[in-house]
C-alpha cells in the first residue's frame, strides 16, 4: 500500500521508510506540509505518517489542512513526533489521527501500529466499494450514482459542460419473469447490465442499476447528435442480444426503451430536474411503442 512520510529531517524519513519498506510498501517522502498535501493530492497515500515539529505548516497545521479535503480527508494519519506531552497527544488525536507515536520509538512497535491501520483502511475502502456495487450485476448501484450525479453536476455548471442522463428500461420485463421465472429475469438483468456498461465505455460514461429493471447512464456530453448516436448504440446493442421474450408484444426478444436528456446544468437548476426530463422522454418512448430511443436538448430548464 502508499505510505506518505513527512518529516522535516531528511534521516528520520530514511529511516521510517527503510523500516516500513520491508514489508513492500511504497513510500513517498516529503520534509514539508504545504508539498505533503500536493503529493497526497497527486497519490493518494493509504497511510500518512506525519511529524509536528517543522518549519512553515507544522503537522497539526497539515493535518487540519488534510481533514478540511474531502478528497483526503479519509486517509488516515498516525502522528510521529517527539512532543510527548499528553496535551499534545489530546490536540493530535483531536484533530483527526487514529494513532500518535512519540520519538525515540521502538521499530516493532511502529510497524504493528502501521500494519494496524492499513488493515483497517483496507477493510474500509473494500466496505465502502461494495455499498456502492449493485449485487446482482455487479455494475455500480442507485447510491453510487446519486453521488456521481452530484459530482458531475457540480463539476458541469463550474466548467459550464453540458451533461447528459439517460434512463434505460426493459420493455415488458414483468411477463418476462411471469413468463421464464425470476432466475431467468436475473440472468437477463446482468445480460443487459454488462451490455450496456460495454457500450458506454466513454471516460466520462457511468452506467449504474438506476433499480429494478431500470439503468441509468450519465455522460458529459458531445452535444444533442452524440447523445442521441450513443443511445441508440445501446438500443440495438441490447436489440442484438437476441434474448427470447414469447411474452413481448414489440419483438420476440428482449428489448429496452430509453430516454435522454441534455442540458447545461446552472446553479438555479437540480440534478433531480436532469432525472425528470429524462424520464419524461422515457415515457414518450414507452408511449410510442417501445424499443426505441426519445431524446431532448435543454439550455435551461
Ligand atoms: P414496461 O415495458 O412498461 O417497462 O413494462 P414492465 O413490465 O417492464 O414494467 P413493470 O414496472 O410493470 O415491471 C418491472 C418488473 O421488473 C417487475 C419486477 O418483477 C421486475 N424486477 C425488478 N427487479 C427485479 C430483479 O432484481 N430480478 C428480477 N428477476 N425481476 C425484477
Ligand atoms: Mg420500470
Ligand atoms: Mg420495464
Amino acid at each position: 500500500m502508499r505510505i506518505l512520510i513527512v518529516d522535516d529531517v531528511p534521516d528520520n524519513i530514511r529511516v521510517l521508510s527503510r523500516m516500513l519498506a520491508e514489508d513492500r510498501h511504497e513510500i513517498f517522502a516529503s520534509t514539508n506540509g504545504r508539498e505533503a498535501l500536493t503529493i497526497a493530492e497527486s497519490f493518494v497515500p493509504d497511510l500518512i505518517l506525519l511529524d509536528v515539529m517543522m518549519p512553515g505548516m507544522d503537522g497539526y497545521e497539515t493535518c487540519m489542512a488534510l481533514k478540511a479535503n474531502p478528497l483526503l480527508q479519509s486517509i488516515p494519519v498516525i502522528f510521529v513526533t517527539a512532543l510527548s506531552d499528553t496535551d499534545d497527544e489530546t490536540r493530535g488525536l483531536s484533530l483527526g489521527a487514529v494513532d500518535y507515536i512519540t520519538k525515540p520509538f521502538k521499530e516493532a512497535i511502529v510497524k504493528l501500529r502501521v500494519r494496524t491501520h492499513l488493515e483497517l483502511k483496507q477493510q474500509r475502502d473494500l466496505l465502502g466499494r461494495l455499498t456502492r456495487i449493485d449485487g446482482l450485476t455487479g455494475i455500480p448501484n442507485r447510491r453510487a450514482f446519486d453521488d456521481r450525479l452530484d459530482a458531475e453536476w457540480r463539476r458541469a455548471i463550474r466548467v459550464q459542460n453540458q451533461l447528459t442522463l439517460a434512463m434505460i428500461d426493459i420493455d415488458h420485463f414483468k411477463p418476462f419473469n411471469d413468463n421464464y421465472g425470476h432466475v431467468e429475469g436475473d440472468a437477463c438483468l446482468r445480460r443487459v447490465a454488462e451490455t450496456l456498461e460495454a457500450g458506454a465505455n466513454r471516460g466520462e460514461d457511468f452506467m449504474a442499476r438506476y433499480g429494478g429493471e431500470e439503468f441509468v447512464l450519465l455522460s458529459g456530453s458531445t452535444g444533442q447528435a452524440g447523445m442521441a448516436s450513443l443511445v441508440e448504440k445501446l438500443r440495438a446493442a441490447i436489440d442484438a442480444l437476441r434474448i427470447p421474450h414469447c411474452a413481448s408484444s414489440v419483438a420476440p426478444w428482449v428489448t429496452v426503451s430509453i430516454g435522454a436528456a441534455l442540458c447545461r446544468p446552472t446553479p438555479e437548476m437540480q440534478p433531480t430536474d436532469l432525472v425528470e426530463l429524462a424520464d419524461a422522454e422515457l415515457f414518450t418512448a414507452k408511449r410510442l411503442g417501445r424499443n426505441r430511443v426519445s431524446v431532448t436538448a435543454r439550455n435551461g430548464l
